[in-house]
């Protein structure tokens, strides 16, 4: 049933592969993994092996060429998963690491290394954030040096990041930082894992997200070849800033499928349990609530939807930041109220750790704070009125 007014028979065929591979490959395990906060490499390569890594990335280096509406449907179909963890380590590959070199990659620097991204061989991680510089992206103070002596040309990194996903996991690590004096001069270098002068720490133990690693890392002294600099010298900032577009349509598309998923299993309760002589679902106040949170929710898709179709229509980038901003801010509250709301029709099980609402409750505080806390999103918006 088309469920938006942009879907196509081509997304319906996505959302039922990305399920299968959900039910067979990542639910039977997804307890363990959050157990054992990881996600192990071989399903990241099997989800490659089935074509699901960088389906927006160019067919050439053995991504799908989608466009921004396609792979929101991808997003939103993996996130229906209960395993947030997993499905963060994903996203975060696919659509807030990866679009790096996919945007300002060289045919030469692709070629090296897209191949390894779309088949799940070289997993990614975006480092930005700083100890003191999380959401004033621009104040960060890891700083590159270009040398150039009897080593050859290069890159010397000093400094130190926080809360970067993937950060044990990954072979590639897109990295911001500055190269000049001005505010804005930053640049992405990729560096890869191995690299002397990198130090990855240890993984970060966290309230939600729990299979997903998170971690800091140390550089000094760290020299990368020149060819490492992802993009232009100084032009770091502006491809933060864009590929940020991206990964906050993810991020809003894990916060509704999270509601949705929230509200399903809170009918499926109230349906069910008893309390003063009925079900609470034959009390008005418990249905209207439902409801509420439900029609929040479809109002949530379909802006969602709008974004990013607006995205792969190219429409003039200005006012998309404005309405991906608000997105990001809308549905990063959302999905707390509404988690919020169904663990409490859940009663004292929806406080027992390891309950699904339980898992979903916790999963989603990180949503109001991670790529965009929602007050930053809303200043975002409110500069471009
Ligand atoms: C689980 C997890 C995974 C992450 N993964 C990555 C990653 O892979 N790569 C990466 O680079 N970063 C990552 N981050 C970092 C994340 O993007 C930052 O935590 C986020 O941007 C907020 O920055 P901060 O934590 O430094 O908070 P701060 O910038 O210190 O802000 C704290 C709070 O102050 C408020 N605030 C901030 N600015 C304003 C303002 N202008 N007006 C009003 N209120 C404001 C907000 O409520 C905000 O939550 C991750 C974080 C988490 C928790």
């Amino acid at each position: 049933m088309q469920t938006t007014v942009h879907d196509t028979p081509e997304h319906d065929l996505l959302r039922e592969q990305v399920a299968r591979f959900l039910a067979r490959e990542v639910e039977p395990h997804a307890d363990a993994w959050e157990r054992e906060g990881r996600v192990p490499r071989d399903a990241l390569r099997r989800m490659g092996e089935a074509g699901l890594l960088g389906i927006a990335f160019e067919p050439e280096y053995g991504g799908g060429g989608a466009d921004a509406l396609t792979n929101l449907v991808f997003a939103e179909a993996l996130a229906a998963s209960l395993s947030a963890g997993f499905v963060i380590t994903v996203l975060v590959h696919t659509d807030m690491a990866g679009p790096h070199l996919h945007h300002a990659g060289t045919a030469a620097q692709k070629a090296r290394w897209m191949p390894g991204v779309t088949a799940g061989r070289t997993i990614t991680a975006v480092a930005i954030t700083e100890p003191a510089a999380g959401s004033d992206v621009a104040g960060i103070t890891t700083r590159a040096r270009r040398v150039n002596d009897a080593a050859g040309d290069g890159w010397v990194i000093d400094g130190s990041k926080i809360f970067i996903t993937n950060g044990v996991l990954a072979d590639l690590y897109f990295v911001a930082a500055r190269t000049g004096a001005g505010r804005h001069d930053i640049s992405i270098f990729a560096v890869e894992r191995g690299t002397p002068g990198l130090r990855v720490g240890r993984a970060l133990d966290k309230t939600g997200w729990r299979a997903s690693d998170t971690a800091e890392l140390f550089f000094e002294n760290c020299r990368v070849p020149a060819d490492h600099l992802l993009g232009e010298e100084g032009k770091g900032f502006r491809a933060v800033m864009k590929n940020f577009q991206t990964e906050r349509i993810a991020l809003a598309a894990m916060a509704v499928a999270t509601c949705r998923h929230a509200i399903d299993l809170t009918l499926e309760h109230v349906r069910t349990r008893r309390a003063f002589g009925d079900t609470l679902w034959a009390k008005q106040a418990v249905r209207q609530r439902i409801a509420m949170l439900d029609a929040k929710t479809r109002a949530a898709r379909q802006y969602l939807y709008h974004c990013a179709w607006r995205t792969a229509q190219g429409h003039d980038a200005h006012s998309v930041v404005q309405d991906v901003s608000l997105l990001k801010a809308l549905t990063g509250e959302l999905v707390n109220e509404v988690t919020h709301g169904c663990q409490q029709l859940h009663g004292g099980m929806g406080f027992m750790t390891g309950t699904p609402i339980e898992r979903l409750w916790r999963d989603a505080r990180v949503l109001a704070i991670g790529g965009g806390a929602s007050e930053v999103m809303l200043d975002e918006a409110a500069k471009r009125y």
